[in-house]
């Protein structure tokens, strides 16, 4: 008899991640409870928005529309930033009962916790338009959360911190928000960033990422020609420096993925987000404002996804706090994949990153 791979009298929605038989990296989450979540946005586009709408559920005086307070800062009363339950989470709560594997249909239990955070309240904001004492407070925020959520069960491997701005990046509320999910596994793609930057520290002893830096700050490199010692190509690495502060650098990375995606590091090299020190905040609130701004005024309004990589907490690996190096990755949305890129995976950039990290030095902005 074949085990159905969840019990339909006992719950109609499925929350689960089925791994892929044949490519575990692509593993699904199947959440089908996300398919009722509201499909239409407000407004066609967030800039176009109101200051405040009577029918937003993030809007102030309209807290009792959203699922419970997990907490809000500075108070509930007169909040700036403010936590919820998401009302159509990915993952929740240990189900009743658990799910069954069978041959190569195998499944992960979708435990986990996904949580909503409201940035600001106001409708309209964009990010470049908050203000960096106020973004310093909301990675805070984060990293407060993020703090607790790993202390609060130890099945939770990773906590996953990430933004989705405009409808073209799939935020299906207009207002300003950031999500939290906590999950039972450790994403892929963080898990071979730590593979492949252990990799890289145990052939050379050093942080990639730290290297990426160091190029990225290298001005001006010429290649020779080996045999007749002419000129073969003049490279200005530093050309990828979209912004730089004190403490982080936003860099337009090489191979981008997408056509203005920007990765922000610290400076100084520091595996987990978590350990980041309080006086830092403010000069990563400077630069990721004004990165927002640059891209903000390039693209007429960005449409964007942006995430937190850091390492995971359940790794036992000795070289990782020096191989690994957290980040942001940016990541507006200007095209959609196409047949190509899904069918290959290998994604097609029209702007030379090189090219796009020009133009985003060279916007005006306040
Ligand atoms: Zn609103
Ligand atoms: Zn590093
Ligand atoms: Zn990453």
């Amino acid at each position: 008899m074949v085990t159905p791979i969840a019990d339909p009298a006992a719950d109609t929605t499925v929350r689960e991640i089925r791994v892929n038989p044949i490519v575990p990296s692509e593993s699904v989450l199947v959440a089908t409870a996300r398919g009722m979540r509201p499909k239409k946005t407000e407004e066609p586009a967030p800039r176009t928005a109101r200051r405040h709408v009577e029918t937003c559920p993030f809007c102030t005086g309209n807290e009792a529309m959203t699922p419970p307070v997990i907490a809000a800062y500075p108070a509930e009363t007169n909040w700036e930033i403010r936590i919820v339950e998401n009302l159509y989470p990915v993952l929740g709560d240990d189900r009743s009962t658990p799910n069954l594997s069978f041959g190569l249909q195998q499944t992960i239990d979708g435990y986990g916790r996904h949580e909503v955070i409201i940035d600001n309240p106001r409708h309209d904001a964009a990010l470049h338009e908050m203000s960096e004492a106020h973004l310093a407070l909301l990675f805070g925020v984060y990293r407060n959360r993020m703090e607790q959520l790993y202390r609060s069960d130890a099945r939770l491997r990773y906590v996953l911190v990430f933004k989705n701005f405009g409808p073209a990046a799939g935020a299906s509320i207009a207002h300003t928000h950031s999500q939290v999910i906590a999950m039972p596994v450790v994403p892929d793609n963080v898990q071979a960033e730590v593979i492949n930057s252990r990799a890289f520290y145990r052939r050379n002893h050093r942080c990639i990422f730290c290297s990426l830096i160091d190029e990225a700050l290298t001005f001006e490199a010429t290649i020779y020609d080996r045999d007749s010692g002419e000129i073969r190509r003049k490279i200005s690495v530093g050309q990828c420096v979209v912004e730089r502060g004190r403490k982080f650098i936003a860099i337009k990375p090489f191979a981008s993925r997408y056509e203005w995606e920007v990765h922000i590091l610290p400076l100084q090299h520091q595996s987990d987000f978590l350990r980041l020190p309080q006086d830092d905040l403010a000069d990563l609130a400077r630069v990721l404002r004004r990165t927002m701004a640059r891209l903000d005024a390039v693209l007429g309004g960005a449409q964007y996804n942006y995430f937190l990589h850091s390492l995971p907490h359940d790794v036992e690996c000795s070289d990782c706090e020096a191989s690994y190096h957290w980040h942001i990755e940016i990541c507006p949305r200007t095209s959609i994949p196409t047949g190509f890129e899904l069918g290959s995976g290998l994604f097609v950039n029209t702007v030379a990153p090189e090219a796009a990290a020009e133009r985003l030095r060279a916007a005006k902005i306040s």
